[in-house]
């Protein structure tokens, strides 16, 4: 018996009905304030980076992080290959840094041409001058849409307290003004 082929439901926006359509989907996550990232790795002599917002802490017991990695990026392919990888926490000066690492051609008078490498206690590329780094062993990994979820097992972090850090929302990077909203102050 010839099956029937059932239409497919679309809202008007062209979106499967009950999903929504991916121009709403960005302008919302618009109004999602994020810090700055730039991912880095090494294979043999190589080092090389990318700039990502997706970085979040997951654990403390275990030290956990996340970040959610383009599967056609060099950067998941190195990823898979060597397992490791650091997370380099920008500070609010190096947003040229941020447009560098993400394929953006930064404005002229912004291109770090002296960007400086250090290596890290289990032999990650870090940047100077970030307010903080962490460098990572692969735990898990998941599949994600056109994206992989790399939880990284914290091996080092190291800190620059006296660094304010570069924000990245409204599609735009920014700097922190601190003006804390008075209110009762949670302890832990
Ligand atoms: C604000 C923002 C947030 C983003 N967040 C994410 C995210 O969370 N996840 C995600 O997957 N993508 C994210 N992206 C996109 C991602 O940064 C780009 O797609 C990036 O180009 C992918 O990098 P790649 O590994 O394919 O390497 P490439 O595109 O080959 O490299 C990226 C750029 O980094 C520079 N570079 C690399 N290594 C070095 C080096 N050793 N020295 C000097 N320069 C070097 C190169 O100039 C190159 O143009 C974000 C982009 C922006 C602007």
């Amino acid at each position: 018996m010839a099956t029937q082929a059932h239409p497919r439901i679309v809202e008007e926006s062209g979106a499967p009905v009950g999903q929504v359509d991916p121009p709403t989907f960005r302008e919302a996550m618009a109004h999602w304030a994020s810090g700055v990232t730039v991912v880095t790795v090494r294979l043999g002599d190589a080092i090389h980076g990318m700039t990502a917002t997706s970085f979040s802490s997951v654990s403390i017991e275990p030290p956990l992080v996340l970040v959610c990695v383009l599967r056609s990026s060099r950067t998941h392919d190195i990823i898979a290959r060597t397992g490791r990888f650091a997370i380099n926490i920008l500070g609010a000066e190096q947003r040229a840094l941020a447009e560098q690492f993400a394929g953006r051609r930064p404005p002229d008078d912004q291109v770090d041409t002296q960007l400086a490498w250090q290596t890290g206690r289990y032999g990650a590329p870090l940047i100077q001058g970030a307010t903080a780094h962490v460098e990572c062993l692969v735990d898990t990994t998941y599949e994600a849409g056109t994206h992989t979820i790399v939880v990284g097992r914290v091996q080092a972090a190291v800190v620059d307290a006296r660094k304010q850090p570069l924000l990245y929302w409204g599609r735009d990077f920014q700097r922190l003004e601190a003006a804390p909203i008075a209110g009762v102050r949670s302890k832990g």
